[in-house]
């Protein structure tokens, strides 16, 4: 069994509950990174940033 990985807000650092309306993409600059942004950032308009790349986008 493998197990679940909780995602984490990439804006905040808080852990993604599945019931929440939050999104996740690709990082449009590197393409490798998921980025996940809860669903009070999204509403807050907060800005991510890559851990990989380091593109911060709103
Ligand atoms: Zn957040
Ligand atoms: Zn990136």
């Amino acid at each position: 069994m493998e197990a679940v990985k909780i995602p984490v807000c990439t804006s905040c650092g808080k852990e993604i509950t599945p019931r929440e309306h939050a999104t996740h993409f690709i990082c449009p600059n590197c393409g490798e990174e998921i980025i996940w942004r809860c669903e009070s950032c999204r509403v807050l308009g907060a800005t991510y940033k890559c851990p990989k790349c380091g593109w911060e986008g709103p």
